[in-house]
């Protein structure tokens, strides 16, 4: 840890589904410089989503030297990295050419639903639910790694002749950063790990049984590891040479960890691309009923794990870019807030956003998108109005299965996310969830987190208090819609949503 004793900085790399993030924090977790870049979102075929692996990880490097050179800061600077990623999108990769053998398939791509449907059988969606937290789904990383070794040529032999690697994005930048085919390391963390289907959420170990279910050599698994700890060093690969990382979290728990969701009950919401609930429930691992998933929320060193009970909807900010991009609706995203606000109410209409079929709490593969209660009066506005309320509603379905699994009603919850900016969105949220909504001061909160779980692991913060500490309100909506009204919409939109199942045959 070279860089331990003087280095003033920790930097997170933020590797999402739209866009890569590098940012600088101080002590104090201010947020000291940034650099973003996006990359190329890959639609082969209907219901497809693919990502460039090496265009990713060149985005990387990039968003790593903007941050560098905008702060005129150097890796020695830097006191130690973390990492936090989109999550379950799946990469392999061959470890003597160094090369993805296909595009890494994205978290959202549903093409796996007949491995799904085969690893499914009589037994149904929940038949490893006991064992992983999560049911059977397109979602997850293990069917699509399956789906590659039965697809692209010469990769099943490449696979059993120990040639091939599977990593969640995290693996994929940490073996790059560390030196790629010279000897760059193969791990990946506990979060990640428990989003593939193959890890057992008790022992945090593979299941050899599942991933021979699905034809997986685990000689492609990476190792798993605890969230906070020192993996590897930078090579000269990765811009940031002689620099430890220390930190791995999934994206969602390290919003958790950068929103200080330390304690049990603990709850927040993340608007991004899909929204992400998770709600902290200690060292019990809470299995639902209610259509959520039980995951790890994160692990300190050998400390035991925390696990979290998650709520993840598919389509919330990606509602809105599909607007711009597919419709022409809006030039930005920032602009549906003017257009929505142009009319008071929604006019009628229910957007079911049902792209890669319905997640929580519904697991319906089989639902689609739906524009519903039409009439000649409804315009543009209306529609803008109706794939926000979208967002709160669907926020809404999530929080009332975490309130029934868990037993007890959320006093407030923290938000976080690129759609957090939209004040319309976050008071109808805060009228339909009717707690408080709470946007913290620094909203990079994925990032933040993964920062703080490396600086922990080095000791640049002495523990979750300290990085807690820092944590500070920058604004709350309260609920001011009367119930009456508040009750009409969500019925509606209940009622929206049963007309969406079942149209995929
Ligand atoms: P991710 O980390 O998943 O890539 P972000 O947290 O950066 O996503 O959020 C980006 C999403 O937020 C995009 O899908 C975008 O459409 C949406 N978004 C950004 N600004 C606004 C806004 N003012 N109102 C509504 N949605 C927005």
């Amino acid at each position: 840890m070279a860089n331990a004793g003087s280095a003033e900085y920790v930097m997170a790399i933020d590797q999402g589904t739209t866009s890569t993030r590098a940012i600088i924090v101080d002590r104090s977790a201010r947020v000291v410089s940034s650099g973003q870049l996006e990359h190329r979102q890959l639609f082969p075929r209907a219901g497809w989503v693919e990502h460039d692996a090496v265009e990713i990880w060149n985005s990387v490097r990039e968003a790593v030297g903007i941050a560098l050179s905008r702060a005129e800061l150097s890796p020695h600077d830097i006191a130690a990295v973390g990492v936090t990623n989109q999550r379950e999108t799946a990469v392999v990769w061959n470890r003597l050419t160094g090369r993805p053998v296909y595009n890494a398939i994205v978290w959202q791509d549903t093409r796996t639903q007949s491995i799904v449907d085969r690893l499914a059988g009589e037994a149904g969606v929940d038949r490893y639910k006991q064992i992983v937290g999560l049911p059977l789904a397109t979602y997850f990383a293990g069917p699509k790694v399956a789906w590659i070794l039965e697809n692209v040529d010469g990769c099943r032999e490449a696979a059993e002749a120990g040639e091939l690697l599977f990593g969640t994005i995290d693996s994929w930048l940490l073996w790059n950063l560390t030196g790629g085919r010279d000897g760059g390391v193969h791990v990946t963390d506990v979060t990640n790990a428990s989003r593939t289907l193959l890890m057992d959420l008790d022992t945090l170990s593979w299941r050899e049984d599942i991933a021979a279910e699905l034809g997986i050599p685990l000689s492609m698994l990476p190792s798993i590891r605890s969230s906070s700890e020192v993996y590897g060093t930078c090579s000269e690969n990765g811009m940031l040479p002689g620099v430890p990382i220390a930190g791995i979290l999934g994206d969602q728990q390290a919003a958790m960890f950068g929103q200080a969701c330390f304690d049990e009950g603990m709850a927040k919401n993340t608007y991004g691309t899909g929204n992400f609930v998770l709600l902290n429930t200690g060292t019990k691992r809470v299995d639902s009923a209610n259509g959520l998933l039980t995951t790890v929320c994160y692990q300190l060193g050998s400390a035991a794990p925390v696990y979290a009970l998650e709520g993840s909807i598919a389509v919330t900010g990606s509602l809105v870019q599909w607007l711009r991009d597919n419709l022409g609706l809006i030039n930005e995203a920032s602009d549906i807030e003017r257009l929505a606000l142009s009319v008071d109410d929604n006019g009628g209409a229910y957007f079911v956003p049902a792209f890669s079929g319905l997640f929580a709490p519904h697991w319906r593969q089989d639902a689609r998108g739906a524009l519903l209660g039409l009439t000649r009066f409804v315009n543009r506005a209306h529609i803008a109005r109706a794939a926000l309320e979208a967002t709160a509603f669907q926020t809404r379905e999530v929080m009332e299965a975490m309130n029934a699994d868990a037993g007890v009603e959320l006093a407030e919850l923290r938000v976080d996310g690129g759609m957090v900016a939209n004040e319309l969105l976050m008071q109808f949220q805060a009228d339909q969830l009717g707690v408080d909504v709470i946007r913290p001061r620094v909203t990079e909160t994925t990032a933040l987190g993964a920062a703080f779980a490396a600086g922990i692991a080095i000791g640049f913060w002495k523990g979750t208090q300290e990085v807690a500490d820092t944590w500070a309100e920058d604004a709350r909506w309260s609920p001011t819609m009367p119930d009456g009204e508040r009750d009409r919409l969500y019925r509606n939109w209940k009622k929206a949503v049963t007309k969406t199942m079942g149209w995929v045959d």
